[in-house]
């Protein structure tokens, strides 16, 4: 094995998107931000397609140019754009990428991308139902819509969706959830009476994909279920497959007194003769230096946690009398299968999501993709 490693099971992605498409009469859009959630932009696109999504969205414009110059021609769209973006916003429209359109100054943007390329752009309408993020606050939506429906009489744009995103969606019941289906609702009313009517509206995440019919809508949007990671905390991963393990080599191994200090400032110290095992990855890999001491790893079949700080580089592992060799494989996180900790057991020990997990493992961690199509 290569000294890291952020092993990607393409199938998994596969069959957990194939798996979600089953779930609903809704068309899927695999969310692939932030390099596919860590697992690699262009091929998380390519098994979710191979899937069954139809659709791939990402939050920055920059994304879904880069899917597009890896050839995928899809339905993208892309809703994460500040004002010094034009450049990219006409590249996006010439490029046939979807922008989400949540105020007046970027429906103008979109609208003079539209004129510079001399195509109709399509723009995905957002109304901010309750999370306070982004999105048209309810009070200034009237307007938005009633100016999209001027721009497409005029040939600029195609308000081709109304969408939204929640606020509680992995807290099913949550009275929060019903009252933004119902603004959702409301908001879709007002589109209309302005005369837009999109093709498509939507609102579900991961969350909602798989615990909430009544907001499928015409498209459902999920991100971590793509990758096998449950939404529902302690709701257990289900039928999803975790897609990444990631894993490293043991560079040192040695045997050592007891009362050794480990590591900076010693955060450890050894309590008997034992063996100290090196894992060549650091919070520069994503690994968090919260994890320090916490943090669980599985060497040859056994669990242990970290010893001591987490280095930028490296962290030690304390295995005892376990026997282990130097290029032995340590496990952080995968699917769980074999014994090995999940993202989700590393969330727990640092107080963090799995989320955060795997979307932080670092760009010098080579990405080794296996179960291609
Ligand atoms: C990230 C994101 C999603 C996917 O969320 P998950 O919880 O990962 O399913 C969907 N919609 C929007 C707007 C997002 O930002």
């Amino acid at each position: 094995m290569l000294r890291t490693e952020a092993v990607v099971d393409l199938a998994a992605i596969r069959a957990n998107v194939a798996t979600l498409r089953a779930g609903t009469a809704a068309d899927v859009m695999a969310i692939v931000k932030a390099d596919g959630y860590g697992h690699g932009l262009v091929q998380s696109a390519r098994a979710a397609l191979a899937g069954g999504a139809t659709w791939l969205g990402t939050a920055t414009i920059d994304e879904a140019l880069a899917l597009r110059a890896a050839g995928l021609t899809e339905p993208v769209l892309a809703w994460l754009w500040t004002p010094g973006e034009q450049a990219a916003v006409q590249r996006a429209v010439a490029d046939g990428i979807d922008v989400s359109v949540s105020s007046g100054w970027q429906l103008d943007a979109v609208r003079a991308a539209a004129t510079a390329t001399g195509r109709t752009a399509r723009v995905h309408l957002k109304i901010d139902t309750g999370l306070s993020r982004n999105g048209s606050y309810v009070t200034d939506w009237p307007e938005l819509v009633a100016a999209a429906a001027k721009a497409q009489a005029a040939g600029e744009v195609q308000a081709y969706g109304v969408w939204s995103h929640f606020a509680y969606a992995d807290q099913p019941g949550h009275p929060t959830i019903a009252r933004q289906i119902a603004a959702f609702g409301d908001a879709l009313e007002v589109a209309e009476r302005a005369g837009v009517r999109p093709a498509v509206r939507h609102l579900a995440n991961s969350a909602a994909t798989l615990s909430l019919p009544q907001a499928h809508f015409d498209l459902v949007r999920p991100g971590i279920a793509v990758y096998g990671l449950s939404p529902m905390p302690g709701a257990g991963d289900g039928p999803l497959v975790p897609a990444m393990t990631l894993r490293a080599a043991l560079a040192s191994v040695k045997r050592v007194a007891a009362g050794e200090g480990v590591s900076y400032a010693h955060a450890y110290t050894t309590t008997r003769e034992s063996t100290l095992a090196l894992v060549p990855l650091g919070y520069a890999d994503g690994v968090p230096r919260h994890a320090s001491d916490v943090g669980p790893v599985s060497i040859n079949g056994a669990r242990f946690t970290v010893s001591g700080r987490v280095c930028m580089d490296q962290f030690v592992v304390d295995v005892g009398d376990h026997p282990v060799a130097p290029g032995d494989a340590a496990l952080l996180f995968g699917p769980g299968r074999d014994g090995e900790p999940t993202a989700h057991d590393w969330a727990e020990a640092i107080g963090t999501i799995h989320y955060e997990i795997v979307t932080r493992v670092g760009a010098r961690v080579p990405r080794v993709y296996v179960g291609e199509v």
